[in-house]
């Protein structure tokens, strides 16, 4: 699976600024692979790899994770979101009856689909009627008959003995008798055939024409694999369709072929069926698809590990710092910055505990302050910002000169960065924070 394989390249490789080019290939290419047996198109692949490493490329390294795992984490992202994000549901109409047309391969079960969408619209307070339109096997009409009966709905059939009759015809009457009988929402089961051919096509279009249905749902068998591609185009250019349904996912199909017709067609899919009885039905999901698709269910919950361990063990050195008093210009810095991200420092004043005591000394920085004040740290070496007590006057002379300001001005930085320190030690020791001398384990 994806997850032994990329065991190898998920090395603990933490903070490396961005993501690089060698981490981004190499992990891409074990998720080609493992899209690829997942049976996902080639073309597919292609532009989905290529968009995934666009992504990448430009992200941000994460502290938590090692980069192979960030790119899985987008792939995912990205796969969920190809696939629908959320779920879609059926189009109804405004005034019934909606008509809801199937079509799609011979086998794709399309007249076992129409028997679980009965079900399923029954529950919901509707009052379905099922009609056969697949006039072209002997026994389609019988096996539809049946799926309504065990589904508990009326099916609509061309009367026996008048041989053969013309789908396009009862399609319409169809709708006559549901209009008649009260019936709020119509299926129309459609003949396939094994392969695509014209006048299959033909005869779903004339029907679609025929019955104006609010959605055409394209059934596909999730075994289909790489053919999914061919086959929604072909339908898609033939009949067009409005939504997919994956069928036989309780088969061992990695579901490549979700992604593929998602891909191709932008349609969106509704329902996954996933067994030959009518409650093996559900609604369709892009996240758990998107697992089951890169097979790496625990991969992705090792990154969700990953990142919550890697929130608290910051959250926990950052407060054992400010405890300890090791607070250093660096991180002084770090903190100014952050703030300033967050928006004019007045608003925030009020926010922040203990702000009462520091707000005279806060209110006069200014974003021009701090801009002077991030040149002055910019311009100690390492060695000054972490240990400041090194700073004597011939350092502050030259950091002075350095950053353009005057000797005044990094013997105030200095010593207001003295003041926050003690400051936050007593508020350490006030809130019990790991580190601090009341309250720690
Ligand atoms: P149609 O030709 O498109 O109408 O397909 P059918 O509804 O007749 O289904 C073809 C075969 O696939 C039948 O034997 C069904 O019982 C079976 N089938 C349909 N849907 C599923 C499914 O979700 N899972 C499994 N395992 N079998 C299914
Ligand atoms: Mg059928």
């Amino acid at each position: 699976t994806l997850s032994d394989r990329l065991t190898s390249v998920l090395q603990n490789l933490r903070g490396r600024g961005r993501l690089s080019e060698a981490d981004i290939d190499a992990t891409a290419r074990e998720i080609r692979i493992a899209l690829l047996e997942a049976d996902v198109a080639l073309p597919v692949v292609r532009t989905f790899i290529a968009n995934v490493k666009e992504r990448a490329k430009g992200a941000e390294v994460s502290g938590a994770l090692n980069p192979a795992q960030q790119v899985v984490k987008i792939v995912n992202e990205e796969l969920v979101g190809i696939l629908g994000g959320e779920t879609r549901r059926l189009n109804l109409a405004k005034t019934p009856p909606t008509v809801i047309m199937l079509a799609g391969l011979q086998g794709s079960g399309k007249t076992t689909l129409a028997g679980k969408l009965a079900r399923h619209l029954l529950t919901q307070g509707h009052t379905p009627i099922l009609v056969a339109c697949d006039l072209q096997r002997p026994n389609a009409v019988t096996q539809l008959q049946v799926v309504g009966e065990r589904a508990g709905v009326t099916t609509f059939a061309p009367e026996p003995g008048n041989g053969v009759g013309d789908p396009v015809d009862v399609a319409r009457r169809s709708i006559e008798e549901a209009k008649r009988a009260q019936h709020d929402v119509v299926i129309v089961d459609t003949a396939g055939r094994l392969g695509v051919d014209e006048e299959m096509m033909r005869q779903a279009a004339d029907i679609r024409e025929a019955v104006q249905p609010d959605e055409v749902l394209f059934v596909v068998d999730a075994m289909i694999g790489q053919d999914a591609v061919t086959t929604a185009e072909a339908f898609r250019d033939g009949v067009g369709f409005t939504g997919v349904v994956l069928t036989k996912l309780d088969g061992d199909a990695r579901g490549g072929a979700a992604l593929s017709v998602r891909e191709v067609t932008g349609q969106p899919i509704l329902f996954a069926s996933n067994g030959e009885k009518l409650e093996d039905f559900d609604a369709f999901h892009p996240d758990r698809m998107a697992s089951r698709i890169l097979g790496m269910g625990d991969v992705l919950t090792l990154i969700e590990q990953a990142e919550q361990a890697f929130d608290q063990e910051q959250a926990e050195a950052a407060a054992a710092k400010i405890g300890t008093g090791e607070l250093t210009l660096e991180d002084f810095l770090e903190q100014m910055l952050a703030v300033r991200k967050m928006g004019p420092i007045a608003n925030l004043l009020g926010m922040l505990p203990g702000a009462g005591q520091m707000k005279d000394q806060l209110a006069a920085v200014d974003d021009k302050h701090l801009d002077r004040l991030q040149a002055i740290i910019r311009g100690m070496t390492p060695a000054e910002r972490t240990d400041p007590k090194i700073i004597n006057a011939s350092r502050r002379l030259r950091i002075a000169k350095g950053s353009g300001v005057a000797v005044r001005e990094v013997n105030d930085l200095v010593n207001r960065f003295y003041e926050a320190r003690k400051m936050m030690q007593q508020m350490a020791g006030r809130f019990g924070l790991p580190g601090s001398n009341r309250g720690s384990k």
